[in-house]
């Protein structure tokens, strides 16, 4: 189920992705101030470390920009009830596991993506070679980040927990039990949680039960997946109540 949510997200999202592209590149020309000018290579002319670094800044300054966004829109979606409908289905994995990395509503993830793509659009001006290398190395490394922290494996990485999002960091965010809800929103650095007052650090033998619980069962079909969000919205607008329920 997961892997058919994941496949029609990408497909239904990439029209709204190329449209929020656009329209920043037409917004370009109409801000008054000049995009940043940046250069990933000016770090690779440093001597000895200069390749090593080069790459690692091509992974963490799009992730830095990535996951302030992300922590805010995430917050936001677990805050106000419409946007809860769509993240649900992320949160509804009962038994969480390497594909609920993608387990995702496409309306979810069109709305997450516009925020990052308009920052870089408006505020940076990268070459667009190093742009779409910075692109893939950083969205490779997300990737494989957001696979191994949503894997179900009982690792505990304490002296990463504060750096990266960990396993077991993460597993806090899809508890069921109310006792940690909205903590851990960040995707890949946990500053942002420590800066903005919502980080946990799990215990030692903290591997919790994930999932929504009885009262909100899974989505069984992928047209409830993606379809039911937009009815539940439909419902909520009908009789004005927009409180999440997390
Ligand atoms: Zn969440
Ligand atoms: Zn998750």
């Amino acid at each position: 189920m997961n892997i058919l949510i994941s496949l029609s997200t990408v497909f239904l999202s990439l029209p709204l992705g190329i449209a929020a592209g656009l329209w920043s590149g037409q917004l370009r020309h109409l801000v008054p101030w000049k995009p940043l000018s940046f250069s990933f290579h000016s770090i690779g002319g440093i001597p000895v470390v200069g390749p090593g670094l080069e790459i690692l800044a091509m992974i963490f300054v799009p992730l830095f920009i990535h996951d302030f966004w992300f922590y805010w829109s995430h917050r936001i979606e677990h805050k106000v009830a419409i946007l809860w409908e769509f993240h649900k289905i992320h949160h509804s994995d009962d038994r969480m596991n390497t594909s609920t990395w993608a387990r995702d509503h496409f309306l979810q993830e069109s709305w997450r993506a516009f925020f990052s793509v308009f920052t870089l659009g408006l505020i940076i001006d990268l070459h667009l070679a190093e742009a779409g290398k910075a692109a893939l190395y950083s969205t490779m490394f997300l990737i494989g980040l957001s696979m191994f922290y949503h894997s179900a494996i009982r690792v505990r990485l304490p002296w990463l927990d504060r750096m990266l999002v960990t396993p077991q960091v993460h597993r806090i965010h899809h508890l069921v039990d109310a006792k940690h809800y909205n903590r851990n929103f960040a995707d890949v650095l946990p500053i942002f949680d420590i800066v903005f007052g919502t980080y946990y650090r799990p215990q030692r033998e903290e591997f919790p039960v994930t999932g929504l619980g009885p009262d909100f069962p899974a989505p069984r079909s992928l047209l409830s997946a993606q379809f039911g969000p937009l009815a539940a919205v439909g419902l909520m607008l009908r009789r004005k109540s927009n409180v999440a329920t997390r």
